[in-house]
C-alpha cells in the first residue's frame, strides 16, 4: 500500500494517512442545502472530495463515503426562518417541491462533471427522531439550555472543559467581542451559543413536534446525527468547504464531544474556494456563472462554450487547498492542454512496442503515486502526465522505445490516472467522429454535385432527401452546397 499524506485542518499539518480500521475509509462531507441552483464553487468542492474518493477506492480501500442533503434547518444568520422555508414562502411551494428541484439539479449537474454518487446521501428531514435524541443527550450532560421552545448549546460551558475552537483557532474571548447581538436571538444566554432546536413561529412552513414544542433542527446538528449514524462515533475524513470550518464544523465537534465524549474527526479536509476573474462570485454584481451556462456559452464572462471534461481537467489543475480563479483566458488554456492530452491518450494503442525500454516508465509510474500521496497533489500528477504526453509523441516518432510489458504497464497507468483518478472523460473521440461524419458528407455532397451535372436528378434528389431524413439540411448557393447538423 502506497504512504498518503493528508493536510490536517485540524493540526495544520500534513499527516501520514493512518485509518481507523486497516483497509476501510470512512469519510463525510457536507452537502448542499437545496434551495437554489448548485454554483461553480460548490461543484469544485464536490468535485475535489470525488477525486479524493477515486483515489482511495483505486488505492484498494473499501470506503463508506456518506454526503448529506441539507433540506431543512439551514438558518441564515439574522433570521429565524430557515433557507428552505424562506423559498418555499416566497415561491408558495412546498418546501419538498424545493427541495426536489434542486436535488434534481445538483444531481444532474455533477452526473455531468463525472462525479460518483457518494455510498450514502442522507437528508436532514430523514433525521429528525436522531436529532432529537441528540438534543436530549446534550441536555442530559448539561451542555445545552431550553428557553422558549428553542434549545441551544451552552458554548462557555463546554469550553470550560473541552477546547471550542480547537478547528478554526479562534480564540472564545474574541468570538464574544465579535459577536454581534441580532434581533430574534435575545433567547440565547450569549450570543455565540447555537440553536440545535429552534421554536417554529407560525409562519414557518417546515416544523416538527419534539419534547420543546413544534420546531425544526438548528443545522449543524443533522451533520453530527447522521455522521455518527453511518460512520461511528470516530470516523476517519469529515471534508467540506473552507466556508464551513467557522462555526459549522467548529459546531459539529462540539456536539459529538457532547454526546459521545470523543473527538469525531481524525482528519479534517478543507476545499479552497473558486473565484472569477479575481474576484469573488457574485449574483449581483454579474461576476458569476453557472454550470449550465458553461456548456451552453450563454453568459458574458465567457466568449464560448465548454465541455464538462474541460472544466473538471481545469479545477484538476489547481491544487485542492489552494484558491482557484476562473476566467475564460484560463478555461481556454485548459481546453487546449484537455485536448493535447486526449490527443496523446487516443494515439498510445497505436504505438508499437520494442525489444528495448529507453525511459524508465517505473519511475515515472512512482511519481505519478508520489503526487497524488503528497495530499492529493493533481496539478504536479498532471505535469506528470503531460510528461507522459511527451514520450508518447517520442515513441510515436521512433525516438523512444518500450518494451511490451513497459508499453502495457505505461498504458495502464495512463488510464488509471486520466479516468479513475482525475475522472476525466475522453470527449476528444467524439469530436473526431464529428470531423469524420463532416467528411462523409463532404463525399455525398460532391455524388450529388456530379449527378446533377450528368443530369441525373433522381439521384440527386436520392442523396437529398436521405441526408434530411437523417437531420442534415442542405444549402444550394452559388459557392457550392453547405450543410448543417440539425
Ligand atoms: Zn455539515
Amino acid at each position: 500500500m502506497q504512504t498518503l499524506t493528508i493536510y490536517n485542518s485540524l493540526t495544520n499539518k500534513k499527516e501520514i494517512f493512518k485509518p481507523l480500521k486497516e483497509g476501510y475509509v470512512g469519510m463525510y462531507v457536507c452537502g448542499p442545502t437545496v434551495y437554489s441552483n448548485v454554483h461553480l464553487g460548490n461543484v469544485r468542492t464536490f468535485m475535489s472530495f470525488d477525486m479524493i474518493y477515486r483515489y482511495f477506492l483505486h488505492l484498494g480501500y473499501k470506503v463508506r463515503y456518506v454526503r448529506n442533503i441539507t433540506d431543512a434547518g439551514h438558518l441564515t444568520d439574522d433570521s429565524d426562518e430557515d433557507k428552505i422555508s424562506t423559498k418555499a414562502r416566497l415561491e408558495k411551494l412546498e418546501p419538498m417541491e424545493i427541495v426536489q428541484r434542486y436535488t434534481v439539479d445538483f444531481h444532474q449537474i455533477l452526473q455531468k462533471f463525472n462525479l460518483i454518487p457518494p455510498s450514502i446521501e442522507p437528508t436532514a428531514t430523514g433525521h429528525i427522531v436522531e436529532q432529537i435524541e441528540a438534543i436530549k443527550t446534550i441536555l442530559e450532560n448539561g451542555l445545552a439550555y431550553e428557553v422558549n421552545g428553542s434549545v441551544y448549546f451552552d458554548v462557555l460551558k463546554y469550553n470550560e472543559t473541552e477546547n471550542y475552537g480547537i478547528l478554526s483557532k479562534r480564540k472564545i474571548e474574541d468570538a464574544i467581542e465579535n459577536t454581534r447581538v441580532l434581533e430574534g436571538q435575545s433567547d440565547k444566554k450569549n450570543p455565540q451559543d447555537f440553536a440545535l432546536w429552534k421554536k417554529a413561529e407560525p409562519k414557518h412552513i417546515q416544523r416538527w413536534d419534539s419534547p420543546w414544542g413544534i420546531g425544526f433542527p438548528g443545522w449543524h446538528l443533522e451533520c453530527t446525527v447522521m455522521s455518527t449514524k453511518y460512520l461511528g462515533e470516530q470516523f476517519d475524513i469529515h471534508g467540506g468547504g473552507m466556508d464551513l470550518k467557522f462555526p459549522h464544523h467548529e459546531c459539529e465537534i462540539a456536539q459529538s464531544q457532547a454526546c459521545n465524549h470523543v473527538a469525531p474527526v481524525k482528519y479534517w479536509m478543507h476545499g479552497n474556494m473558486l473565484t472569477m476573474n479575481g474576484k469573488k462570485m457574485s449574483k449581483s454584481t454579474g461576476n458569476n456563472i453557472l454550470p449550465n451556462e458553461i456548456f451552453t456559452g450563454d453568459n458574458k464572462n465567457i466568449s464560448k462554450a465548454y465541455t464538462a471534461s474541460v472544466v473538471r481537467f481545469f479545477m484538476m489543475q489547481a491544487h485542492y487547498r489552494s484558491i482557484l480563479d476562473f476566467s475564460d483566458d484560463a478555461i481556454l488554456a485548459s481546453e487546449k492542454g484537455y485536448n493535447r492530452l486526449m490527443e496523446a491518450v487516443n494515439l498510445i494503442n497505436n504505438l508499437k512496442p520494442s525489444s528495448s525500454s529507453s525511459i524508465d516508465i517505473k519511475k515515472w509510474k512512482q511519481q505519478c503515486y508520489d503526487a497524488m500521496n503528497d495530499d492529493f497533489n493533481t496539478p504536479i500528477l498532471i505535469a506528470n502526465l503531460f510528461e507522459g504526453v511527451k514520450f508518447i509523441n517520442l515513441i510515436n516518432d521512433g525516438k523512444e522505445s518500450l518494451t511490451i510489458e513497459d508499453l502495457n504497464k505505461f498504458k495502464t497507468t495512463i488510464d488509471t490516472f486520466v479516468y479513475d483518478v482525475l475522472g476525466l472523460e475522453n470527449n476528444a473521440d467524439g469530436a473526431d467522429n464529428s470531423n469524420k461524419l463532416g467528411g462523409v458528407v463532404e463525399i455525398l455532397l460532391q455524388l450529388r454535385k456530379e449527378a446533377r451535372e450528368n443530369k441525373d436528378w433522381a439521384l440527386s434528389d436520392r442523396i437529398r432527401d436521405e441526408l434530411i431524413a437523417l437531420g442534415i439540411q442542405l444549402k444550394d448557393g452559388k459557392e457550392g452546397t453547405t450543410f448543417s447538423v440539425g
